[in-house]
Formats: C-alpha cells, structure tokens, sequence
C-alpha cells in the first residue's frame, strides 16, 4: 500500500478571539519527499495554516474549531508544539526570528533537540555542507548577518533536530531578488539529497512554482486552487494574478 501522506489537513477551520475566521475549510495534503507550496497574498491565512500545523495558534488566541491535521497518519490537531516537533514537523518562522545577540554557533544549538554531542556536531556539519557561508561565520553574531544569512542560520537552526518535515513561512520575504535564487537553490538541493519533506508558504508565487511539485492557492481564508505546479503554471488566472503575466 502507498505510505500515508507525510502531512494531511482535512477540512481545517481557525478562530482567533473567539470571533475572527481566518482559515475555513481547508483541505491540503504534501506527500512524502515532495515539496508543496501555498501561495497567496498578504493576509490571506497561509501562516494560520502553518500555525495550525505547527501546534502554535495557542499564543495568540487561536482555536483549531474544525478538521483535522495527520502527520504520517497519526492525529495531532490537539497536540502541544512540542509534541509536533517531536513528530518531525518543525517549522521555520516569518521573520526568521533569531537570537540576534547569540553567534551562528549558539543560533545553530538552540535548535538541536538531540541528547549527544555526536548527534549535535554531526547536525551541525550537515547544516555547514549545506550552508558553507555559516562555516566561516560561526562565531559571528547574529544581528551582524545579512538577510540571507539570517534565512540561512533559520533553516540550519530548524535542520539540527532533523525533521521529517520541514515548514517554510515565507523564506523570500525582504530578501534581494539574488539571494532569493540562493535560498531556493539550497531548499532544492536539501529536498534532493536528502528527500525531506517540505511545505512551502510564500507570496512569491513564480519562485515558489519554480521549484514545487503540487502547490495550494489561498484566498481570504480558504483554498480557492490547487494543481501541480506545471498545470498552475499554465492557468490563465494564475499567470494573471500571481505571476504578473499575461
Ligand atoms: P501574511 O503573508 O501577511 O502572513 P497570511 O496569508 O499568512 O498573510 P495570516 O497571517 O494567516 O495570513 O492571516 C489570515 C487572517 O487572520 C488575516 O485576516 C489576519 O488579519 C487574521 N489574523 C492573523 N493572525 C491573527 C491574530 N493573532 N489575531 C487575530 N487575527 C489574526
């Protein structure tokens, strides 16, 4: 039998304050080893699904009301974040929200829910393979980075307790169109070397296309299409309104 999807959400709706419907009745599935991307403007509930997902809208007064969330099969819609880490669903924040004063080093351990010091350096060199910038920066503080650099550092700090799935909000934002290239060369070469899963949300439709399998499009709150990246590449409304072609 095929495997279960690697992150399956049916038919989700969130609340935040009792009263603001944010996400209504969405539906996504990312297989193992694919990358999905969910795409949509400022505001249209991406980060409330990766909230969900990631077991976080607690913090700001959100509630799952319906639907359910299944990493690898198993319910988690009602587990604690910490409990979803565990499961191998960890997630990159907006903003890449580093420790600004802490050196790319300490950045890295904060990252790391391993127990050895073997585990942790072995973590550690496949995050510089990746990145071999943060090699040579491994004592530099954190706020003395580039944007680039901080996304770098943010995706490293996520890799060090080895997910299964890996959640990306937003890696483009604020970032030169060059470094942009970058970040998504290495999140290419990450899912190809070493097949992790990876959920994709951004506003920059054309890059995020670019390197997905299957992406979702959300509009004020729900998902409004969906199709391989081929097929959306190729629709007349998704060129006009997120690709900015005609
Ligand atoms: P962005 O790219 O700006 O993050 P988004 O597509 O991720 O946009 P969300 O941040 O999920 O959208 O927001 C979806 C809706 O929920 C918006 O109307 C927003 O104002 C509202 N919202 C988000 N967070 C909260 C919150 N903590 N409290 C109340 N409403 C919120």
């Amino acid at each position: 039998a095929a495997p279960p999807p690697a992150l399956a959400i049916h038919n989700i709706q969130v609340v935040y304050g009792g009263a603001i419907e944010a996400v209504r009745d969405v539906s996504l599935e990312v297989r193992p080893g694919q990358i999905v991307a969910l795409l949509g403007s400022n505001g249209a509930g991406k980060s409330t699904v990766l909230k969900a997902v990631s077991g976080v809208l607690d913090a700001e007064d959100g509630v799952i009301e319906k639907g359910s969330i299944l990493l690898n099969g198993r319910a988690v819609e009602k587990d604690p974040a910490p409990a979803i880490v565990r499961q191998g669903m960890v997630q990159v924040p907006e903003g890449r929200r580093l420790f600004q004063t802490l050196t790319v080093d300490e950045n890295l351990i904060t990252g790391a829910h391993l127990q050895s010091a073997a585990k942790l350096a072995q973590a550690r060199d496949f995050v510089f393979s990746l990145f071999p910038r943060l090699a040579e920066m491994r004592q530099t503080t954190a706020g003395y980075l580039s944007g680039g650099e901080q996304q770098m550092v943010a995706i490293g700090r996520a890799l060090m307790s080895q997910p299964k799935i890996l959640a990306l909000d937003e890696p483009s934002l604020g970032l030169a169109p060059l470094v942009v290239s970058e970040i998504f060369r290495c999140i290419q070469t990450l899912r190809e070397t070493t097949g992790l899963t990876i959920l994709l949300v951004e506003q920059n439709a054309s890059r995020a296309l670019a390197i997905a399998d299957y992406a979702y499009i959300m509009e004020n709150g729900r998902v409004v299409m969906d199709g391989t990246s081929e097929q959306l590449r190729r629709n007349a409304d998704v060129r006009e309104f997120y690709l900015g072609l005609s």
